[in-house]
C-alpha cells in the first residue's frame, strides 16, 4: 500500500477550495486510503473526480487515471493544472517522443496525476515502460465502459484487467454514473477487484417529489397537466413521439401557456433557436421528447412531467431530474396508463432489427448502390423501398451495418439527406458477420429496462427508495414526499416480533418456490392468487391441478389463516419485497432482490403487520390472557374436531355450525388452549358456548396431544 504524504483536509483546502464534502466523497476517500480496491457510483454531478484527485495528492507516486474521451481528459488536466497540481495526460494526440517525455517525467517522480487512454494499454512498450514507475493506484473512470451491458462498452477497457495485472495490480478505483446490478457486477469480475468496497450515493433527490398517477383518457391527462402548470408554471412535459408533443404544445398554447415545441424532427437551427427560448425564460414550459435536456441549464424547472411511460428507470429519472436544480421542492408527475408501454415496445423494435431486416436491408444496398458502391436515397425511401414499416429500424439497420464496416454514411453537399457507400461490396448478404448474440442480448436488456420501469409503476412502496433500490443504493429512507409515502402506510410500520418475523420468511419462501431464479434476479411465474392459496394449503381444483400441493412450502402458513395472509401480502408488496410483474397482462407475483435478502434473513425490514384480528382471536385481546401459542395446524387434530362436532349434534339435534363453525375448530386446531379462558380469548367462543361445549372439545385436544 502507497504511503501517505499528505492529509485529505489539508489537500482539499489547499487545492480545491471547497468547505466540505458532498454526499459520498468522504467515505471514498477514507476507504481509498485505507488501500482498498473500490467501485464508487455517483450520479453525473456528484463529484467523483474529487474522490480519487484528492487521495492522489495524499499518497505517495502517480496515480494513473483512464479515462476513455480525449476531449475531457484535457479539460480535466487544464483545471488540475489550474488548480497547482500536477497533472497530465498520456494519449494518440501525442507524439512517441512526447510521449516517452511524459513516461520519463513519471520515473521522476513530476507528476501526481497522468490521465491516460484504455488504448495505451494494447501498447506492450508502455506498460514496459511503467514498471519502473511508483504507481500510487489507478482510477477507472467510466467504468460501465467494460461492460457489454452498459451503454456505451468499449472493447479496450475490457483488457486493462489483464493490463493491471502486467504492471503489477496497484489499488484499483471503479468509477462510474451507471450502476445497474449486471453493470457493477461486471466492473467488479473485468477488473478483479480485491475484496472491494462498493460504494454507491448521490442519487437521492430529496427536493423532488414524484408522484406516478394512473390515468385512463388523454383528457384526464390534459386536465392534470393543466393543473400542474397553473400551480407550478415553469417545467418540462415530456412526451414519447413527436406528434404527441405537437399536440400537447397546442393545447398549452390555447390555454394562452408560453411554451416551445421540441423534437428531433427539427432542424439542428431550429433545435437551438427553440432551446434557447427556453434558456432565455422567454417561454415557461417545455414540451419535448427526449431528445431535449442534453444541455439545458435552467435551474428555476419547477415541475416534469412525463405524458407517458419512458423506456427506463435510467431515463425517467435523468429527465424527472432536471426539475429543481436549485435545490428547491419541486414536483415530478408521470401520468401513467399501461396502454403507452405498446409506444416503447415500438421504440424496442425499432432499435432492434431482426437479422433478417438487416440482411434485407444490406440486400437492398448490394442491389441498388450505383457504380460507386453509393446510393442517396432517403431514409423515407429506402425503408419503403425495403418494405419496413417502422422506419427506426431502418437507421438501426444502417448503424449496425456501419458499426460492423460493412458501409459508411457520408454527408451530401447541400443536401439533408445523408448518402450510404458500401465499403466491401464483394461480401453477400449470406457472408454478412455480425454479434447477432450480442444483438439480441441487447434487445432483452431493452426490453428488461422497460419492464422494471412498469414494475415501477405499478410499485407500492416509497418512489425515491425503489429508483435508489434499482440503482443499487441500499438501505435510503423513505423520502417522506412520494405519492406513496404520503398515501401509504409508513407511519404504521414497525419490526416484527420473533414469530412475525418467521410467518414473513415463510411467505417469502413461498413466493421464492413459485418462482424462477435467473442469473441471481427473481422472475414470476404464478399469480398472487395461487401463492396465497398454496401457503394456506388449499385443497383447491386450481392448486391440486397444479400439484402445488407438493412443494415443500405448501400449507406453511395455514395456521394463519386466509385474512392475515393476504394482508401480510399486501404489506409486503408496501414495502418492496414482493413485485408484481405483467406479462402478456397478467400480474406475475415474485421476490424483489430485498425480498430475498430478508427471506435469507440478510436484511432487515419494517411493515405493516397484519393485526392480531385477523389471528382468530377475539379483537380486544392484548395478549395478556393465559398463554396461548402457534402450535401449528393438523390436520388430523381439526379432523379429530370435526368428527367430535358431528357427534354432539347428531346427539342434541342442533346444527353443527350453532355448536362451532369452522373457523373455530380451526382455531382450536391451531392454538391447542388447555384451559377455559384460553379458549375463551378465540373468537366466537363467548360464555354460553363455552358452558356448554368447551369443555369437551378441550378434554379432545388434550387426548389428542397425549
Ligand atoms: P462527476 O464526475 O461525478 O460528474 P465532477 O467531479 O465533475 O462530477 O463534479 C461535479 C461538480 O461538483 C464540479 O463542478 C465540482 O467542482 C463540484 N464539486 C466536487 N466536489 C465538491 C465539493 N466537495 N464541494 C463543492 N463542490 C464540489
Ligand atoms: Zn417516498
Amino acid at each position: 500500500m502507497a504511503k501517505l504524504i499528505k492529509r485529505p483536509e489539508e489537500a482539499l483546502k489547499e487545492h480545491f477550495g471547497f468547505d466540505g464534502f458532498l454526499d459520498g466523497q468522504d467515505a471514498v476517500v477514507e476507504e481509498i486510503l485505507t488501500g482498498r480496491d473500490g467501485l464508487v457510483v455517483m450520479p453525473t454531478g456528484g463529484g467523483k473526480s474529487l474522490c480519487y484527485q484528492l487521495p492522489a495528492l495524499c499518497l505517495d507516486g502517480v496515480t494513473l487515471v483512464i479515462s476513455p474521451l480525449i476531449a475531457l481528459m484535457k479539460d480535466q488536466v487544464d483545471a488540475l493544472q489550474a488548480k497547482g497540481v500536477a497533472a497530465t495526460l498520456i494519449n494518440s494526440t501525442l507524439s512517441q517522443s512526447e510521449q516517452m517525455d511524459r513516461l520519463d517525467g513519471m520515473r521522476r517522480g513530476d507528476y501526481k496525476l497522468v490521465y491516460v487512454a484504455p488504448e495505451r494499454f494494447r501498447a506492450g512498450s508502455f506498460c514496459r515502460a511503467l514498471e519502473s514507475v511508483t504507481i500510487a493506484m489507478v482510477a477507472v473512470d467510466e467504468a460501465h465502459c467494460l461492460s457489454q451491458w452498459g451503454h456505451d462498452f468499449r472493447p479496450d477497457y475490457m483488457r486493462l484487467g489483464q493490463a493491471f495485472k502486467a504492471i503489477g495490480q496497484p489499488q484499483c478505483v471503479a468509477l462510474t454514473a451507471t450502476a445497474t446490478p449486471v453493470v457493477r457486477a461486471d466492473i467488479l469480475k473485468v477488473l478483479d477487484l480485491r475484496d472491494p468496497f462498493e460504494q454507491v450515493s448521490g442519487f437521492a433527490r430529496p427536493n423532488l417529489s414524484l408522484t406516478i398517477r394512473p390515468t385512463e383518457k388523454a383528457s384526464q391527462k390534459f386536465a392534470r397537466v393543466r393543473e400542474i402548470v397553473e400551480k407550478h408554471k415553469t417545467g418540462i412535459v415530456y412526451c414519447a413521439t413527436r406528434k404527441k408533443v405537437d399536440e400537447v404544445a397546442d393545447m398549452l398554447k390555447d390555454w394562452g401557456v408560453r411554451c416551445i415545441a421540441y423534437h428531433g424532427g427539427l432542424s439542428p437551427q431550429e433545435r437551438e433557436r427553440t432551446q434557447n427560448i427556453f434558456i432565455e425564460r422567454q417561454a415557461d414550459v417545455a414540451v419535448a421528447t427526449n431528445a431535449f435536456g442534453m444541455g439545458i441549464d435552467r435551474s428555476d424547472v419547477r415541475f416534469v412531467v412525463h405524458f407517458e411511460i419512458p423506456g427506463s428507470v435510467e431515463a425517467y429519472y435523468q429527465e424527472a431530474g432536471r426539475a429543481g436544480r436549485d435545490g428547491e421542492a419541486s414536483v415530478c408527475e408521470l401520468l401513467f396508463n399501461y396502454a403507452d408501454t405498446r409506444t416503447q415496445e415500438f421504440f424496442i423494435e425499432g432499435a432492434n432489427p431482426s437479422p433478417e431486416v438487416i440482411r434485407q436491408v444490406y440486400q437492398h444496398l448490394l442491389n441498388h448502390s450505383d457504380g460507386d458502391y453509393e446510393m442517396r436515397q432517403t431514409l423515407q425511401d429506402m425503408a419503403e423501398a425495403v418494405g419496413l414499416k417502422n422506419s427506426m429500424a431502418l437507421g438501426s439497420c444502417l448503424i449496425i451495418l456501419a458499426r460492423n464496416r460493412y458501409i459508411e454514411r457520408f454527408d451530401i453537399p447541400g443536401s439533408r439527406t445523408r448518402g450510404t457507400r458500401l465499403l466491401r461490396p464483394q461480401v453477400m448478404t449470406s457472408q454478412l458477420e455480425i454479434d447477432w448474440a450480442a444483438l439480441e442480448a441487447k434487445e432483452e436488456r431493452d426490453r428488461d429496462k422497460l419492464k422494471a420501469m412498469i414494475d415501477l409503476c405499478y410499485g407500492e412502496e416509497c418512489r425515491q427508495q425503489a429508483i435508489m433500490a434499482y440503482f443499487g443504493e441500499e438501505n435510503s429512507e423513505p423520502c417522506g414526499t412520494c405519492d406513496q409515502c404520503k398515501g401509504g402506510d409508513h407511519g404504521k410500520r414497525r419490526a416484527g416480533t420473533d414469530e412475525e418475523e418467521l410467518i414473513l420468511r415463510k411467505a417469502l419462501s413461498g413466493v421464492a418456490r413459485m418462482s424462477r431464479s435467473e442469473a441471481g434476479t427473481w422472475v414470476g411465474v404464478f399469480g398472487k392468487g395461487k401463492i396465497v392459496q398454496m401457503l394456506l394449503g388449499s385443497r383447491s381444483e386450481a392448486v391440486l391441478s397444479a400439484k402445488l400441493d407438493r412443494l415443500s412450502t405448501y400449507g406453511l402458513l395455514k395456521e394463519c389463516g386466509s385474512a392475515y395472509v393476504n394482508q401480510l401480502f399486501r404489506a409486503m408488496s408496501k414495502a418492496g419485497l414482493i413485485k408484481t410483474e405483467r406479462r402478456d397482462q397478467y400480474p406475475l407475483l415474485t421476490l424483489t432482490e430485498r425480498g430475498a435478502k430478508v427471506m435469507l434473513g440478510k436484511a432487515s425490514v419494517e411493515l405493516d403487520w397484519p393485526s392480531r384480528r385477523e389471528s382468530g382471536l377475539k379483537e380486544d385481546d392484548d395478549g395478556s390472557g393465559p398463554e396461548l401459542t402457534e402450535l401449528g395446524f393438523e390436520v388430523e387434530l381439526f379432523n379429530r374436531l370435526k368428527a367430535l362436532r358431528s357427534e354432539i349434534s347428531e346427539k342434541q339435534g342442533v346444527p353443527a355450525y350453532v355448536i362451532f363453525n369452522n373457523q373455530v375448530l380451526e382455531n382450536l386446531t391451531r392454538l391447542r388452549p388447555r384451559t377455559r379462558a384460553a379458549g375463551m380469548r378465540i373468537k366466537g367462543i363467548g360464555e354460553a358456548k363455552a358452558d356448554q361445549f368447551l369443555d369437551v372439545f378441550l378434554a379432545e385436544i388434550r387426548r389428542y396431544q397425549g
